[in-house]
């Protein structure tokens, strides 16, 4: 059978992504043969719990019923069309629910495919705002330490992540980092609300002396994903966003990982009652189905690249730039949030899971467990430098796919995992910490 070989085949022709592909020497690949709901499975009848959500964008499950009926059905009647000079229902429609549905007033919606290419948007439409508006001065960046905002050169310069950023140095424009709020780094018996007030002190210092030669400040509102799930009190993003509104400084929300529900509210940033200049989404937004990106902004930004000129407008591009298909996946998405009431009953799942991990938060080995919204996660006390890789391998024995960053052990499952999974879920990572 073609599968049998799969393995192989994969290794030889596919160059796959944020893997030193050497080690595949040891860790061998995971051919899936299809999902279902929060499972995946494989050619061999073997099964693995998505607790990850692959990647941070599945929210309801593989293979969903309402989802796939409703590309099938777009299927029949336009698949795409490009953006510039073409309009189409879908990409108008889900423009006016994003408008509807974001904090403040982001009425305008820019489209690409990924979420580095939204911030891409994000970073140059900031800076040619600022040229529109004859400060071409400000094109200055800051973001916080510890910060991921994707891996293209524009998103890796304003990345703070060393692993992913050291070797490209040297193609990277320079960025500034200010402490990040992340409570992990609070002092001993600091409480996380007063550790965020002191390193957004720190930045106002920055921004009160750098202000003039500033474009904008990007954020990943309440949750630093690559960080090792670092999180941290919405009072830091309150204080931000004043103190940025102050000083003329441009706030870019990059919520391509929390937003559509992942903190506990439709977006982070509600939970600080803050609306960003920028909002910044992918990942969830068309419920992990296809590549699917935009950034919103206000009507304020919009109308300084509204102008006779042509080289005021945006000339930006991507060909893929609101696909209809990837549209209407993101319409069912919403849909779904609506009819079934999603954040709701998201709150009785993260009370659900919060109670059936208590083993795991008072575990010898595990440390700073902690939980917002729909993701979960601690640090494992190891020595061990292969430690990701060991417990990689020791959960897919459990039926549990989790991809541990570095000692951080994190799971964040799409939206539709019920009690006996969830029971399931931390079943296993018990195992798993106990055989690591
Ligand atoms: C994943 C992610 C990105 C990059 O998105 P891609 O689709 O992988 O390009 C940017 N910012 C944050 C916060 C992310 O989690």
């Amino acid at each position: 059978m073609i599968h049998k070989n799969l393995r192989e085949r994969s290794l030889k022709a596919v160059w796959h992504p944020c893997s030193q592909m050497k080690q595949h020497e040891t860790l061998p690949l995971v051919p899936i043969a299809r999902g279902e709901g929060v499972w995946l499975h494989d050619f061999d009848g073997r099964r693995y719990l998505d607790a990850i959500s692959s990647w941070w964008v599945n929210l309801f499950g593989h293979a969903n019923p309402r989802i796939n009926n409703a590309i099938r059905d777009q299927l029949e009647k336009l698949e795409h069309v490009m953006l510039a000079g073409f309009t189409h229902e879908p990409v108008v429609n889900l423009s006016e629910r994003l408008n509807e549905l974001a904090p403040g007033k982001l009425g305008h919606c820019f489209y690409s495919s990924d979420g580095a290419s939204a911030i891409e948007t994000a970073l140059k439409m900031s800076f040619h705002y600022w040229c529109n508006n004859d400060q071409p001065e400000k094109n200055n960046f800051v973001s916080l330490q510890n910060s991921y905002h994707g891996e293209t050169l524009g998103a890796l310069s304003v990345t703070n992540v060393a692993l992913f950023k050291d070797i490209y140095a040297p193609l990277l424009r320079h960025s500034a980092q200010v402490p990040t709020p992340d409570w992990r780094y609070a002092e001993e018996g600091e409480s996380p609300s007063n550790y965020a007030l002191r390193a957004v002190a720190i930045l106002e210092k920055y921004l009160a002396e750098n202000h003039t030669k500033i474009a904008a400040l990007i954020v990943e509102p309440l949750v630093q994903g690559a960080a090792g799930m670092g999180m941290y009190h919405p009072d830091y993003l309150k204080h931000a966003s004043k103190i940025c509104n102050e000083y003329h400084v441009h706030l870019i929300a990059d919520e391509i990982a929390v937003g559509f529900g992942r903190t506990g509210t439709m977006f982070a940033c509600e939970q600080a009652n803050i609306t960003p200049d920028f909002l910044c989404l992918a990942k969830g937004l068309s419920g992990g189905y296809l590549p699917l990106s935009v950034v919103l902004t206000t009507d304020a930004i919009y109308q300084v690249f509204y102008h006779d000129e042509a080289t005021r407008g945006f000339l930006h591009s991507h060909t893929h730039a609101g696909n209809a298909l990837a549209c209407r996946a993101a319409l069912a998405t919403l849909d779904i949030f609506e009819q079934d009431k999603i954040i709701d009953a998201n709150r009785t799942k993260t009370n659900y899971l919060n109670g059936a991990a208590q083993l795991l938060a008072s575990h010898p080995k595990v440390r700073n467990f902690r939980n917002c919204g729909m993701i979960w996660a601690f640090e494992v006390e190891t020595v061990d430098p292969a430690f990701s890789g060991k417990f990689f391998q020791a959960a897919l024995n459990q039926e549990l796919l989790l991809r541990p960053l570095g000692n951080t052990v994190y799971f964040m499952p799409p939206y539709i995992i019920n009690n006996q999974e969830m029971d399931f879920l931390v079943a296993g990572i018990l195992q798993v910490l106990d055989s690591c």
